[in-house]
């Protein structure tokens, strides 16, 4: 596997951290599927770009001049990266829950939306207000294919959506996003991925997977916060009303006396009213050339050791229970549950923070039917549970400071050790 020193380095991989003993330790972030850090190439992209800072397609002057070049070339950026076709739009967005909302508002009327109750909330909740067909969160992959065929065919006739999830926030599991796009297809359905979780460490490929749109967000990709898009076929997008109305996204506006007549942009900027985000989508595409750049094997060699490492040492600690919806040799990107037998999530997450620098994610990861349905299967009486997550920022050390901590914890230190009696945790 590629040792990190042939990686690009990412922001704050020097940072130093105070632990309640004083003792300063550099910070393990075992938090990359919340947001990743942001690589060092991006870092230098946005350095370069802000002396030029102007709003773009706005003037005539040479910085306004060069903030919108770099914007619209972001768009091919994009568009290569998810492996659409050349034709495909690209609406930049603040992240993956602005781009499905996006494409929610723009469903033609009549549609029918078939998503799985595993979904982030991102994706299992924008379509409220729809004709929305569930599907209950299947316990195998085949399960996942047989249930949306069955669902498809009961749905009424008119244009159809189906959502799908590219890698799981909950348990890290890839989903067989070319297998149920052709179960879509055959019931005529349009295919909407969203790639939040799988675009940071798997390549997307939209047009041989055949779906029509990808979301995705760029702080998970390791650029900073605040761009994402959404990429894909035009024709929903042109006929929808504007995503946001203002500057930007009209072609022209004119005085009819009793009320203004409006005529709306084409797309991409009849949804991106407002000025743009262009630091933040050269800082993503920064992040998309930077990724391609390493190379897939790269990402995924050295995340696959990192993952195994974790999962196999998790397994070695007593009580601790790993979430997965399907088989453990089920192709997953570096995101890892647990649970721990008699120890609040909370409590853990603060004392791996506070007493080792480590920070790992504690709750219900915006999926609570998912993270709800995964406790009950592993017979925990709870709600929450702790999250693990890797990528281009870790290494082997804080790894294994991590397992070190969570072993030294539940095994030894009884001030962790709390029951959930009465739906309360108790000591
Ligand atoms: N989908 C998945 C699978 C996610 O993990 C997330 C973020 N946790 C989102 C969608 C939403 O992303 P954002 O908060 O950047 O909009």
């Amino acid at each position: 596997a590629p040792s990190p020193a042939t990686l690009p380095g990412v922001v704050g991989d020097q940072l130093r951290v105070p632990l309640v003993t004083g003792e300063q330790v550099s910070y393990a972030n075992l938090d990359h599927a919340a947001s990743a850090p942001c690589l060092e190439p991006v870092r230098r992209a946005v350095d370069e770009l802000l002396p030029w800072y102007a709003s773009v397609h706005r003037g005539a002057g040479l910085a306004s001049q060069v903030c919108t070049r770099v914007y619209e070339r972001a768009r091919d950026v994009l568009r290569r990266f998810v492996g659409a076709r050349p034709d495909a739009a690209v609406v930049f967005t603040r992240n993956t829950t602005d781009a499905l909302n996006l494409l929610a508002r723009a469903l033609p009327k009549g549609t029918t939306v078939v998503r799985f109750d595993s979904d982030h909330h991102a994706a299992l909740l924008p379509w409220r207000g729809r004709q929305v067909r569930r599907v209950g969160v299947p316990a195998s992959p085949e399960e996942a294919i047989a249930a949306l065929d069955r669902t498809l065919a009961a749905c009424p006739v008119g244009p159809r959506l189906v959502v799908l999830t590219g890698a799981s926030n909950v348990t890290g599991e890839v989903w067989p996003i070319a297998e149920l796009s052709a179960v879509a297809r055959r019931h005529g359905a349009r295919v909407v991925l969203d790639a939040a979780q799988l675009a940071p460490h798997r390549p997307v490929r939209a047009t041989e997977w055949d779906v029509d749109w990808v979301a995705l967000s760029g702080h998970k990709l390791y650029a900073p916060f605040g761009a994402g898009a959404l990429v894909g076929v035009a024709d929903w997008l042109r006929a929808a009303e504007p995503y946001l109305i203002g500057g930007g996204a009209t072609r022209q506006v004119v005085d009819l006396g009793e009320r203004l007549g409006v005529s709306w942009a084409a797309v991409p900027e009849r949804h991106e009213a407002g000025s743009p985000n262009v630091i933040g989508v050269h800082a993503l595409a920064a992040a998309c050339d930077a990724l391609c750049e390493l190379g897939w094997d790269t990402i995924t060699a050295h995340e696959q050791v990192l993952v195994e490492t974790l999962r196999a040492g998790l397994g070695r600690i007593p009580g601790v229970r790993q979430l997965a919806l399907w088989a453990p040799d089920h192709p997953r990107v570096g995101v890892v549950s647990f649970a721990v037998d008699g120890v609040d999530p909370g409590l853990l997450a603060t004392a791996l923070s506070a007493e080792h620098g480590v920070g790992v994610r504690d709750g219900a990861f915006c999926a609570h039917l998912t993270t709800r349905s995964l406790l009950t299967g592993a017979g925990v009486d709870g709600e929450r549970a702790l999250r693990a997550s890797i990528g281009l920022g870790t290494n082997p050390e804080h790894v294994e400071r991590f397992l070190g901590a969570l072993a030294r914890l539940v095994e030894h230190d009884p001030r962790w050790c709390y029951r959930l009696v009465d739906g309360r945790w108790t000591p």
